[in-house]
């Protein structure tokens, strides 16, 4: 597969032929995938030019791809705290019978059994978090699914949540949809957003102007929610 580099990135693309083509297109499928394509006698040498001049917009529709951007490693120590839509929470660590996690105002209280030793806290608490933000997850992101079906108009064959290091979500040609637990920590407006962002790539399955035409029709101020994810995504992943 050819590729060009782009500054730091490095972009696989693939050239297809269409004999009723006149104009060379770009496009960018959901999996992130580069596709050109040319017109039958395009001069392929032309092509790459052609990516580099489009190089702002493509490393601009490719952020999907791009890791999250990390921060330096959390503590898990009484104090420090974690966003929960959109909220500052302080996380508080308890020493008790037994293991758990409870939202109690502005708190996170863990609670770790009294007989694990205290080096071992933060591995703990960091498990117990990730396991409790999981079930809010999958709480609360099929109620978000499940408000905008009737708005966007369509449904995802099956919705996953899970853990995804480099996106917030994706959507398959098959219908299934997966959303990244994380983006639970995000305001309820940038949940929304991606809930449908989406679900519009059931009808859309790129990143083309029909797409964010189709979404900003639903939320007009998007490009702001999605600008929260590129000011603030590194907080959500620790
Ligand atoms: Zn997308």
């Amino acid at each position: 597969m050819p590729t060009i580099t782009i500054g730091k990135t490095t972009i696989d693309y693939a050239i297809e032929k269409r004999s009723r083509r006149t104009h060379p297109a770009i496009q960018i499928d959901s999996y992130q995938k580069v596709t050109v394509l040319v017109p039958d006698n395009f001069d392929l040498h032309a092509v790459e030019l052609l990516l580099h001049g489009k190089a702002r917009w493509l490393l601009k529709h490719l952020n999907h791809s791009v890791p999250l951007p990390r921060l330096p490693l959390k503590e898990f120590v009484s104090g420090e705290r974690f966003l929960f839509r959109g909220r500052l929470q302080a996380l508080q660590v308890v020493g008790q019978q037994e293991s758990g996690v409870v939202m109690d105002g502005g708190l996170i209280r863990v609670f770790i059994p009294i007989t694990v030793v205290p080096q071992q806290y933060p591995s703990l608490v960091r498990q117990l978090l990730t396991k409790w933000y999981l079930e809010e997850a999958n709480r609360l992101l099929p109620e978000r699914i499940d408000h905008y079906v009737p708005i966007v108009g369509v449904a995802p064959t099956r919705l996953k949540i899970a853990e995804y290091k480099s996106r917030w979500g994706f959507c398959r040609e098959d219908g299934l949809i997966a959303l990244n637990w994380r983006i639970i920590q995000a305001p309820p407006s940038v949940i929304d957003y991606v809930v449908v962002h989406e679900l519009t790539h059931r009808f859309h399955l790129h990143h083309r102007w029909p797409f964010w035409d189709a979404i900003s029709e639903i939320i007009p101020d998007f490009e702001m929610r999605k600008q929260w994810l590129r000011d603030h995504g590194a907080e959500l992943g620790w």
